[in-house]
């Protein structure tokens, strides 16, 4: 008698998401980990594009707020104004970026649950 194991489906062959060891997302998921996140988790690839997603988010919107703070500091003070303007243009292009950033990140949520 000869046991004969199915290709593929052994879980040491393929290892699962390891979403779960992120502090992002609540919960397990038991699709097969495809995708290196910052070379140290191996996660599903909707996964995998919610965190990048998330990361730039996260960016942009630290972003802003240096932004914000140097408008504070310095938006009063008499500074250039053509700098100044430079700097509200760009304030007002981050924010919309996050906001296109905040439509992804929506619609890969979906992705996620399905
Ligand atoms: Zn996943």
């Amino acid at each position: 008698m000869r046991r004969e194991q199915a290709a593929g489906t052994s879980p040491l062959s393929q290892p699962r998401c390891e979403i779960e060891k992120t502090p992002l997302v609540e919960g397990e998921c038991q699709r097969p980990g495809e995708v290196r996140y910052k070379g140290i988790l191996l996660v599903c690839r909707p996964h995998a594009a919610l965190l990048e997603l998330e990361d730039r988010a996260q960016a942009v919107l630290g972003s802003v707020f240096q932004m914000d703070e140097w408008l504070q500091e310095n938006g009063s003070t008499g500074a250039d104004e053509e700098y100044l303007g430079r700097i509200r243009h760009e304030r007002e292009e981050a924010i919309a970026a996050l906001q296109l950033i905040r439509v992804q990140i929506r619609s890969a949520r979906k992705e996620v649950l399905q």
